[in-house]
């Protein structure tokens, strides 16, 4: 049993060039937690997930997770220690087949048979995908795209998962089957740190989330109490 959060943000700060796009970020994730981070356009949501991933370096700050100052470490090394990310606009290869995004999860895994067996489990979780396992990825629907790139995040056998705007474009339906998922997915045992417009249903979800707003925390707390927050109801929830 760990004492410390699984994740761990102090103080980051993250520049694109003149523009400040994170200033004074604290935050944590717990084991086994489903934390959100909401915000209007352009908070700095995606760039707080893409600096975890290593995707862009921050000015300052620190990054830990299961007790690793993972700050200065490369993309590929942090996918090694269990990170994944699930990026917005799903991002899947269109010109490969679904199986072929999957096998591509997996890229850092040597185990072949292991792969093998993931596949199937994915197959499992997403029977949709399953009947497409030889359809290019860039012929299937939106919401079956999103699946996709959930299921590919998850070969690389998580124990967090940094999920960016996953009902984004979607039918309601398709949404709240997406939802589903990801409350099966913590289930299993993985943290998720998930990033949503819809900040109504990453709240019903959650156990705790973070507002983003011009790139600073403005409220943080247990989900329960943020839905039922004043402020966030009048900026968030309208
Ligand atoms: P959205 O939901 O629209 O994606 P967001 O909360 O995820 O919003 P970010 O994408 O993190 O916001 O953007 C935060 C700020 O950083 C914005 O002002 C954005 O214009 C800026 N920004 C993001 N990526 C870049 C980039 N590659 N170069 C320059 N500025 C960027």
């Amino acid at each position: 049993q760990q004492d410390f959060p699984i994740l761990e943000i102090k103080d980051l700060y993250v520049n694109y060039g003149g523009i400040e796009a994170l200033q004074k970020i604290n935050l944590f994730v717990n084991n086994g937690e489903v934390v959100t981070l909401i915000g209007a356009n352009g908070a700095g949501k995606t760039t707080t997930l893409r600096a975890i991933s290593k995707i862009i370096n921050p000015r300052h700050g620190t990054i830990m997770y299961s007790g690793r100052n993972i700050t200065r470490r490369q993309p590929h090394e942090v996918v090694q220690l269990g990170i994944a990310h699930c990026p917005e606009g799903r991002r899947v290869l269109a010109r490969q087949t679904v199986l072929d995004n999957l096998l591509l999860g997996a890229y850092i895994r040597s185990n072949q048979t292991e792969v093998r067996n993931d596949i199937q489990y994915q197959f499992e979780m997403f029977p949709r995908l399953a009947q497409r396992r030889h359809q290019l990825a860039g012929t299937l629907s939106g919401g079956e795209q999103q699946m996709l790139a959930i299921a590919r995040a998850l070969m690389s056998k998580p124990k967090l998962l940094l999920l960016d705007e996953p009902s984004l474009g979607l039918a309601p339906t398709i949404v709240r089957e997406i939802f589903s998922i990801i409350q099966n997915l913590r289930a299993t045992g993985v943290t998720i740190l998930l990033v949503e417009q819809n900040a109504n249903l990453a709240l019903q979800i959650a156990d705790r989330g973070y507002v983003l707003e011009a790139g600073c925390i403005t409220l943080s707390g247990a989900a329960s109490q943020l839905i039922t927050d004043e402020r966030v109801k009048k900026a968030y929830l309208g």
